[in-house]
């Protein structure tokens, strides 16, 4: 079976434990590759080796780094077959999505912070005649990317490419359930003439390689995506240590329909952000309110759309259901749905494992399921389940609707359907969402502010958020009075 590598000071090197865990490939239960049980030591040699290249690639100038990350856009472009293909078997995901929004949103996140940091600047505050002060934006040092399962690639490109052009060295540590385009990235980093430690990569598990590197005294910053209990984990370490922090957590995403949408495409879309990626995508909608007026309406057509849905082989292209991540999760999912029963629930379609046959017979298929008759309170619609499961619900008025989508802990994104342009504001305004889309769904602007409230994170990414996280403002004030 093939032996995957950690990429540490430019070269692929093996665990220096020796030891190795198995990949498994979701649609068919079945190990197909072996990847590095990192642990400490190898952290420790992969930190070293960033601090060692920090100083040089700190100095080096922003054209000349925008240049390095347009080579590895380029590369992986050269490469999107490929890649495709592996970010598929490896995360159940269908093929055509990762052909369509993973690997190009890969691309595209090197290609806009190469662009990004060469319009990046930094302030100057004048005092008329008194005073001069400008504020240094400078690298951090070394850096720690974290990085989920999901959307492998596209995550962990998006906090690696503005921390190499910011000027900071990172140490990555991909999900250990889905590593292996990080695996052919590193490969690809190499072939662009990355200079040494300037990335390093550490495969293996989240409580032993993860917490060693969010430990690490010499990691300056920590840029996190996962779960909440994970990211609460990494801020009781990093917090005491005064590391800076992002934090892109779980969602528990309402999406709202008013009785004046525009219902056709509302369907469309809310089928797509209900169960795009299985439902495994933390902006996917998880509570649909519809208002009372079109609920039976919404309700019946959205069903006979679900039921539609091609439930299939990640790597045929007609396929538009694959298989979630892995056995637990696929698991935990079905718990779910058995809990919203108990609950009170009503299943209006779905609620079941997916028998496929062949190839994919021992896969993790989980029905894409719509549930019905639950109170804010329950726990299906209070916890996030990251899964192809929807609940619908009903709305009689917007003080309602905002009463209701608020209840929840978290504060991701939120999707608003209606023609009025005074209630998509009003419900834009009040909502607790970092992130809001009216009349649309994951309309993806590289430049703005990406991140959520309450137990849905802490700071946030996307254009100049992303270099400001990354650097450290430095004030210098200027005594400009003429000497007495
Ligand atoms: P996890 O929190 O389990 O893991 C995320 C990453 O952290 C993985 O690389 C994991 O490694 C690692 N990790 C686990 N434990 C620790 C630890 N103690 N210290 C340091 N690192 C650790 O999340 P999932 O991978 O299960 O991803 C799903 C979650 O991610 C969902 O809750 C989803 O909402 C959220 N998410 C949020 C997004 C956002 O932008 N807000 C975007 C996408 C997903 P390993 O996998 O090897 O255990």
């Amino acid at each position: 079976m093939q032996r995957l590598a950690h990429y540490i000071g430019g070269e692929l090197l093996p665990p220096a434990s020796g030891k190795f865990i198995e990949i498994i490939e979701p649609a068919t239960g079945k190990a197909y590759a072996l990847l590095p049980d990192g642990d400490g030591e190898d952290i420790n040699a992969a930190v070293l080796s960033a601090d060692k290249a920090s100083p040089e690639w700190a100095n080096t100038t922003v054209q000349r780094r925008a240049e390095l990350l347009l080579r590895i856009a380029a590369l992986i472009e050269r490469d999107q077959e490929a890649l495709s293909e592996a970010e598929s078997k490896d995360t159940g995901k269908p093929l055509s999505l990762a052909k369509s929004v993973d690997i190009p949103r890969a691309i595209e996140n090197f290609r806009f912070f190469a662009s990004a940091v060469l319009q990046f600047s930094s302030e100057c505050h004048p005092m008329g005649r008194d005073a001069l002060n400008y504020t240094l934006r400078q690298p951090l040092g070394v850096v720690a990317c974290i990085s989920p399962w999901n959307l492998p690639l596209y995550l962990l490109t998006w906090k690696i490419a503005p921390a190499l052009a910011a000027g900071n060295t990172v140490v990555a540590k991909p999900s250990e359930l889905a590593p292996y385009t990080a695996y052919l990235l590193s490969q690809i980093c190499i072939e662009a003439g990355l200079p040494k430690g300037v990335l390093n990569i550490v495969h293996g598990l989240g409580e032993k390689a993860g917490a060693a590197l969010s430990q690490h005294s010499a990691v300056k910053a920590i840029s996190f995506t996962g779960g909440t209990t994970t990211g609460a984990a990494i801020a009781r370490v990093a917090a005491p240590a005064f590391k800076k922090l992002s934090l892109e957590l779980g969602g528990k995403n309402p999406c709202i329909v008013c009785s004046d949408a525009d219902l056709e495409k509302c369907l469309e879309m809310t089928l797509r952000s209900s169960f795009l990626n299985q439902g495994e995508i933390c902006l996917a909608t998880s509570r649909i309110f519809v208002e009372q007026g079109i609920y039976s309406k919404f309700k019946e057509r959205f069903l006979a759309k679900t039921k539609e849905l091609v439930i299939g082989d990640p790597l045929e292209m007609r396929t538009q259901q694959g298989a979630l991540i892995s056995k637990e999760h696929a698991e935990k999912v079905s718990s779910c749905i058995e809990l919203s029963k108990k609950e009170g629930g009503t299943i209006l379609c779905g609620g079941r494992r997916a028998a496929l046959e062949g190839r994919c017979k021992d896969g993790y298929f989980i029905e894409p399921t719509v549930i019905e008759g639950l109170h804010q309170g329950t726990k299906t619609n209070r916890e996030e389940i990251f899964g192809p499961v929807v609940t619908l619900n009903r709305f009689d008025s917007i003080e309602q609707v905002l009463s209701q989508a608020n209840s929840s802990e978290y504060g991701l994104a939120a999707t608003i359907w209606t023609k009025s342009l005074s209630s998509a504001h009003r419900i834009a305004h009040d909502i607790h969402a970092g992130i809001v889309w009216i009349n649309c769904w994951m309309v993806r602007d590289l430049r703005t502010p990406f991140g959520g409230l309450k137990s849905s994170g802490v700071g946030r990414e996307g254009g100049v958020e992303a270099l400001r996280f990354f650097t450290e403002p430095k004030n210098v004030c200027v005594d400009l009075a003429e000497e007495l």
